[in-house]
């Protein structure tokens, strides 16, 4: 089952080539997740190359996943990771570059945005109580934070999968 999961993650990659989507490094929890459904919006560094990570969500066509980039080595001052809404001190956040799908991608469109630096939004909305390093939107709770990581990856994956914008 393991390598059927594999399988499945690389080939459900939207925004890189075949190559690259073999050639990734999946964390070995990663092998271990259940698809079917999948509830949570999975985000991991590439254990090898840590410049790199990627996302994945279940959406209405199905599994997609997107190859991501580190920007930055981290947000210098606390910041909210646009998908989870999270808080972070200094070095929690970072700038992430996701190329377009496609011709676009090829060409060197990329779409820009702040996340968690360890991609870890799938936990993080599950933290009950705000700690110094880590504050979940306040007066939200862990099924709301769920449902809005959820919505916002979704509309995240549109705009990267997507006919350009203008
Ligand atoms: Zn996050």
């Amino acid at each position: 089952m393991t390598g059927t999961t594999e399988a499945r993650i690389r080939s459900a990659m939207a925004n890189c080539s075949r190559g690259e989507a073999r050639r990734m490094t999946l964390p070995g929890w990663v092998r271990e997740v259940g698809l079917d459904p999948l509830d949570d919006v999975l985000g991991w560094r590439d254990p090898r190359s840590s410049g790199r990570g990627a996302l994945l969500v279940d959406g209405a066509d199905g599994l997609v996943g997107i190859a991501l980039r580190a920007a930055t080595g981290g947000a210098r001052a606390a910041a909210m990771c646009a998908l989870c809404r999270t808080t972070h001190t200094a070095g929690g956040v970072a700038l992430f570059a996701a190329a377009r799908s496609g011709a676009a991608g090829r060409q060197g469109d990329s779409v820009g945005t702040y996340v968690c630096a360890d991609l870890a939004c799938a936990r993080h909305v599950r933290v009950e109580k705000a700690t110094v390093a880590l504050r979940p939107v306040p007066g939200t709770d862990v099924a709301q934070r769920r449902a809005g990581l959820r919505e916002r990856a979704l509309a995240f994956v549109a705009t990267v999968t997507g006919p350009p914008v203008g």
